[in-house]
This record gives C-alpha cells, structure tokens and sequence, in this order.
C-alpha cells in the first residue's frame, strides 16, 4: 500500500486486516485492510502524505457512532483515539482539545480546572474528533455552541485552521469544507468552579444510567428525534422493545437503543434498524432517520 521510504520514521501503529469490532462500541464489524493509530499529529501527516491519493480514509473515534458492516472497510482507517491527545488550558476561559481526547476527559479536565459548559461531554462515549463530527450533545448542551475554531487534515496531510463560521451547524449535523478531517479544536468554556461542575457531571451521569441501557454494547441513540418528537416514543408505541433479530435488539429500558445481546452481527442489528424504520413508518407515518453512520461492506 505504501512505498517502503515513506513507511520509514513513521512512529505509529499500522496494522492490516484489523477487525473493527475491536474498535466499535456495538462490538461489531469486518475487518479494515489498514488501520493506522498514529503517535501524533506529525506523525499522521507524514503517514497520510505517503498514501496514494485516491485511499480511502475512514476516520474511527471511539467508534460509538458508528455501525460498521461484516465485510469491514476497503482502505484505510484512522484512529486518532490516544494519539491527537493535546488537552491544554488557554487564557480567557478557552481550552485546547486534540481530536483523540475522550469527551469524558474533556469535561473533568474543564471541571478541574474551574471551567463550566463542558459537563455534558462527561457522558457522551467518543472522542473529540467524533463530537466535532456528530455536534455531539446531551441535557440541553451541544459541542459546538463551545468551538471557537478547529484545526483540520486533508486528505495528503495538509494542516487547516478554520474558524467556526466556516461550519454550517444543526441537530447533529455538522457540514464544512469537503475532505477533512479534525484534528483539534478551542473551546470556549465560562468562568465557574470545580465542585459545582464535578457535583453536575455526577448527576448527568446519574440519569444515564437511571435511564439508559449502559452494560450492554450499543450505539446510543439510533435515530435522530423527528421534528416535535422522540423516536423512543414512536418506537414504543409501536411495541417494539425488545424485538429482537439474532442477538440484535431494541432495548427493553430505552426504544431508541439497539443492544448487542451477545455476538450480534452488523447484519443482525442494520436489520433490525431497517425493521423498526418500516414499523414506525406503518404506524405513524414518520420514516425515522438513523443517526448512527452506516458504513463498509456487506459480506
Ligand atoms: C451509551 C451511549 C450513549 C451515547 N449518548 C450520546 C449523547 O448523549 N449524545 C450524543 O450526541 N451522542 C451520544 N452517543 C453517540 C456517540 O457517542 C457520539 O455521536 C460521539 O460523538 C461519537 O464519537 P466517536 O469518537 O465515537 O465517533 P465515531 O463513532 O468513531 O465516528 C462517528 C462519525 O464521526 C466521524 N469522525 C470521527 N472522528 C473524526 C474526526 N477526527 N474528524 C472527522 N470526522 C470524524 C466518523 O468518520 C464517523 O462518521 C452515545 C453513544 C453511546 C454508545
């Protein structure tokens, strides 16, 4: 895939033939022909200006938004988790995020450090990168009503500062330019202080669990609240918790979860979102969007 000389001083990991299930939170998925964790952002560049332009890329978070097909990925995945770590306090209330940070180290950071606004992040089970991505958001908080810009990669390595207009932002959508990637973000956060903020993210975290199937592998939210309305509702009025296809099934504490009973196959749960789409529809009239992203190759 790449020329040896380019391979040369790389300091990340590359493996072949990864299996994705390994870096999903419904624990499923094919294998990736590349995956490449690298050390750094240096590092990552270097990497991406050795592959062939026309790889595809797929970046990979936590994968806790991500259905990812049992046949897995045709080129190269990215996984910034560990790698783009940077996390550092900058003046004026602001914070410095590196794309593989985990939301849930960015709000005890900003506690710590006496910042308010980042709380809700403490539940949200991905990485910066995917929040950027997703406009991640919970208990009335959303990621990017805090960005003030972003650093961005394009496909050869190419580094971009991009400021927060460049964004076109809504309910979990996020649209910009065209191929990139992001690499880091500063966030603005307000004055506040440590206990009140710790004393809230334990409380957030509280109603989580209160409501949410959290011992199980699943995506979260699989689909996106309809205008005026809940898809859990929808989808429990229509009877549907706890149908179930192989060992893919609506959760029984919360409708718009698909849980992983055991060793559920992509297959298996893409089924049963298409099932539950269908039974809203005949129901009520309302296609349900999925906000999980579906991706790679049927086998
Ligand atoms: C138990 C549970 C609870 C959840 N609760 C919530 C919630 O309250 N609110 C909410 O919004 N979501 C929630 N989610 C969904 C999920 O955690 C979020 O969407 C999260 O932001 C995804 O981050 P990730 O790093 O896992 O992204 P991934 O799932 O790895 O990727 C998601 C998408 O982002 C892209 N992406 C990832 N990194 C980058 C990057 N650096 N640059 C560009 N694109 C990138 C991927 O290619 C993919 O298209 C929940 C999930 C689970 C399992």
């Amino acid at each position: 895939m790449m020329a040896a000389e380019s391979m040369s001083g790389l300091r990340g990991e590359l493996k072949t033939d990864e299996p994705m299930s390994a870096h999903t939170s419904w624990r499923v998925g094919g294998p990736a022909d590349r995956c490449y964790r690298p050390a750094d952002l240096d590092d990552l560049r270097q990497f991406l200006a050795g592959l062939p332009p026309q790889e595809q890329l797929v970046w990979v978070g936590l994968g806790s938004n991500l259905l990812i097909r049992d046949g897995g990925i045709r080129g190269t995945v990215i996984l910034p988790f560990g790698g783009l770590d940077t996390l550092e306090q900058l003046g004026d209330y602001r914070i410095r995020v590196g794309a593989g940070v985990s939301c849930a180290k960015v709000a005890r950071f900003a506690a710590r450090a006496g910042l308010t606004g980042a709380e809700f992040l403490a539940g949200i089970p991905g990485t910066m990168g995917g929040a950027l991505a997703m406009n991640a958001g919970a208990f009335g908080g959303e990621t990017w009503s805090l960005v003030r810009s972003v650093e961005t990669l394009g496909h050869r390595g190419e580094l971009h500062s991009r400021v927060r207009d460049a964004y076109q932002v809504s309910y979990r959508t996020v649209t910009g330019p065209k191929n990139e990637w992001f690499v880091s973000t500063e966030l603005q956060l307000q004055p506040g202080d440590t206990d009140s903020a710790q004393a809230r993210i334990r409380s957030l975290l509280g109603k989580r669990s209160a409501t949410q199937p959290t011992q199980l592998p699943s995506c979260g939210s699989v689909f996106r609240n309809p205008p005026n309305d809940f898809s859990a509702r929808l989808i429990e009025s229509c009877g549907l918790k706890g149908e179930q296809i192989g060992n893919a099934q609506v959760s029984e504490k919360h409708a718009n979860f698909i849980v992983n009973l055991g060793d559920a196959k992509a297959a298996d749960i893409e089924a049963l979102i298409r099932y539950v789409q269908d039974r809203v529809q005949q129901e009520h009239g309302i296609r349900l969007e999925p906000e999980v992203r579906i991706i790679g190759e049927f086998v």
